[in-house]
């Protein structure tokens, strides 16, 4: 492996860059190497939980439009407590022709790539420009770029939007030209309690999610019917949006009438599918959902929609709602 970028990663993943620790020394240690390199860099400073993390652009070549973003984040999973580890995770090893330490696949050896790249690269010869988004906080709910998405422009100054974007996540090392959106929502049925030997005293709230589940399964089976041949090769096991019941809770004791049942269900649109277009279908359901509430005195059902997730354009959706 070349010195220079052997040097970068070693040095990248020394930083513990968990994703709940502070991100900024490495991404000042990411801005030096590329200001070293001719590019221009700016730092978009966030607070995440308290902590302070910085998001890094930065950006080289011609100020016209259609340029390429490359984009990688800077933190990583966890280690400590986590069985397997033989070797200091903070020292990135060189064994033989495999690379061990925290990061070093996902994605600090990317970072190492670009930073490397970056430096060989000569300038005069971009035709559009090529902007560097290293984020932070990518591994528990994707803050990092969430906060850095509408803010991109404004920190790109006079340089137009890039019309590319190029992750470079390890994917199992293939190219994946496409993703799905991902949104999630949660339904609380709250029911009427009472002893199991006297039902009908009471509204069991598990009951009441059966139907529920109904409502949201039909309208899987809706999706899954339209299959989409654009996509087929990208997801051939689901070339559909699809719909998940992701976790159920409901009911303290086999002997009392279940009070309250919550039911979490995430979304993934196809690519060329406006997610808003499922999430307004979503919402029509909702109020199904709402309306089986015969008796609104023994029986509330609440959905709480968090979503968010970047579509087709330039568009990111952050949707935080709540319907009774
Ligand atoms: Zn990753």
């Amino acid at each position: 492996m070349a010195d220079h970028l052997y040097d970068t990663l070693h040095r990248l993943v020394a930083f513990d860059t968990v994703s709940a620790n502070s991100n900024v020394t490495a991404a000042q240690f990411l801005a030096d190497r590329l200001h070293s390199a001719g590019f221009n860099t700016s730092f978009q400073n966030v607070e995440i939980s308290g902590v302070p993390h910085a998001n890094l652009i930065a950006w080289a070549g011609p100020p016209v439009g259609d340029g390429l973003t490359i984009s990688g984040h800077i933190d990583t999973v966890p280690f400590d407590g986590q069985p397997g580890w033989t070797r200091d995770p903070l020292k990135a090893d060189l064994i033989e022709d495999r690379l061990y330490g925290r990061g070093t696949s996902d994605m600090k050896g990317f970072l190492a790539q670009c930073i490397d790249a970056a430096a060989t690269l000569d300038r005069k010869t971009l035709k559009r420009p090529v902007v560097f988004v290293f984020t932070a906080d990518e591994e528990v709910g994707c803050r990092g770029a969430e906060l850095v998405g509408p803010q991109l422009a404004k920190l790109l100054g006079d340089l137009p939007m890039p019309g590319l974007c190029w992750i470079g996540e390890p994917t199992s090392y293939g190219i994946c030209h496409a993703h799905k959106s991902i949104g999630s929502f949660e339904v609380t049925v709250r029911g009427l309690g009472g002893h199991s030997g006297a039902p009908a005293q009471g509204v069991n709230a598990i009951a009441v999610m059966g139907k529920v589940m109904e409502v949201i399964g039909k309208l899987q089976q809706e999706r899954a019917s339209s299959r989409s041949a654009a996509f087929a090769e990208a997801f051939p096991e689901s070339p559909y949006d699809v719909l998940n019941f992701g976790t159920i809770r409901g009911g303290i004791a086999l002997n009392m009438i279940a009070e309250e049942c919550r039911l979490r269900i995430s979304y993934r649109s196809l690519p060329d599918v406006d997610p808003m277009e499922l999430h307004r279908e979503i919402e029509q359901k909702q109020e199904r959902i709402l309306r089986l509430q015969n008796d609104p005195q023994e029986q509330e059902i609440e959905i709480r929609q968090r979503l968010k997730f970047a579509g087709p354009g330039e568009k990111i959706y952050i949707i935080d709602d709540k319907k009774k």
